[in-house]
């Protein structure tokens, strides 16, 4: 099986009056894992939706290694799919359920039992095949839903939110398998979520969607650390706002002159958004400032910090805690790297 590319050029969908979809472009390469992110209501499903051929756009073409598929009903599209709701029909046996799509093309019974059993070896449960959905715990489900989405070995899987109804331990497990699987098949796949951290594990690059148009697209590490836009910025990950004063591209904050990456906005007085990993803390009994809490997490503590008016994030080492508790006062800086600033009002649509 090897991945097919894929294209969505110009998308655009309407639903009477809402703009779900306002001009997406995006190209998703063979055996790429792309993860769609972005706030509720920009657009992700019916993105989805129009490569799976069950929504039609108004506007725009999706294109599979060059054909365009637009018009292609969904049940000729070389593509398996996978919800959130688990969605087995509930009244087939689990080795019928992954089987049901080489069922409807005819295939015969011996050899879509084979198929059937290879699948279920491949996502680690060989042994349920004569089980019924309402045996299996949501995980398994899940796993199931997406061993029939490959039954058919589909160039393309698109994943809508599939990890969602599952709770934290099993998700994160499910993650990596399904990242296991993908990487293995080589299968180009298209995953909708708005869990940042579930895109940012698992895609080789995440296509951030705002207001039904794509705002960036890159690898994890790229987005983290080098958000293109300040809602990118306050979206993916966490952003402590600060005010600064900005002259030419150096912003003053807190004291510090620090340059300045990315757009400019017209005005001097804006906000510095600063990650909490590049904020220092450190006990100064003269300082104004002072830590309001202090939440242990393992490795890192979370400092909020009150500093006049404003209050901050700082993520600093897990034992630094016992000096840094609440109520100590701290001079706080930021690590001398480029910063991106924004005018107060861009990113309010991303909070
Ligand atoms: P969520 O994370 O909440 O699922 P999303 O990013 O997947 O959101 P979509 O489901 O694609 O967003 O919806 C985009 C917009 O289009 C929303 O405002 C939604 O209400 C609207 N919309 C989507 N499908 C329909 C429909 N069938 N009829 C009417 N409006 C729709």
């Amino acid at each position: 099986m090897n991945g097919a590319k894929v294209e969505l050029r110009g998308l655009r969908r309407n639903f009477s009056g809402t703009t779900a979809l306002d001009g997406l472009d995006l190209t998703i390469e063979p055996g790429e894992l792309i993860a769609l992110l972005g706030p509720s209501g920009c657009g992700k499903t019916t993105a989805l939706r129009c490569v799976a051929g069950f929504e039609q756009p108004d506007e725009g073409a999706v294109l599979v290694d060059g054909s365009d598929i637009t018009r292609v009903p969904a049940n000729r599209r070389d593509a398996g799919m996978v919800f959130q709701s688990y969605s087995l029909f509930p009244n087939l046996s689990i080795r019928e359920n992954v089987a049901f799509g080489l069922r409807v093309r005819k295939v015969a019974a011996a050899k879509r039992h084979a198929r059937a059993q290879e699948l279920l070896e491949l996502i680690g449960l060989p042994q349920i095949g004569e089980r019924y959905p309402h045996q299996l715990s949501g995980g398994q489900q899940q796993r199931v839903a997406l061993a029939r989405a490959l039954a058919l070995e589909p160039r393309v899987l698109l994943l809508d939110e599939p990890l969602s109804a599952l709770d934290a331990k099993v998700r994160v497990t499910l993650r990596e398998e399904i990242r296991r699987l993908q990487l293995s098949l080589g299968i180009t796949t298209i995953f909708v979520t708005h869990d940042q951290e579930e895109a940012l594990s698992m895609a080789d690059r995440v296509a951030v969607l705002r207001a039904g148009r794509l705002e960036q697209v890159a690898d994890p590490a790229t987005l983290y650390d080098r958000p293109a836009t300040a809602f990118v910025a306050e979206f993916v990950g966490t952003m402590n706002r600060i005010p600064g004063k900005l002259s030419g591209r150096t912003v003053t904050v807190l004291g510090q002159d620090l340059p300045v990456e990315g757009d400019v906005p017209a005005t001097s007085d804006v906000e510095v958004l600063v990650r909490p990993e590049t904020v220092i803390v450190t006990p100064d009994p003269s300082s104004e400032a002072m830590i309001l809490v202090s939440s242990f997490r393992g490795s890192t503590s979370r400092l909020r910090v009150q500093l006049g008016d404003l209050e901050m994030l700082a993520d600093v080492p897990g034992h630094d805690t016992v000096r840094l508790a609440p109520g100590t006062r701290v001079r706080v800086e930021l690590v001398e790297r480029p910063v991106l600033v924004s005018a107060s009002s861009d990113v309010a649509a991303a909070v």
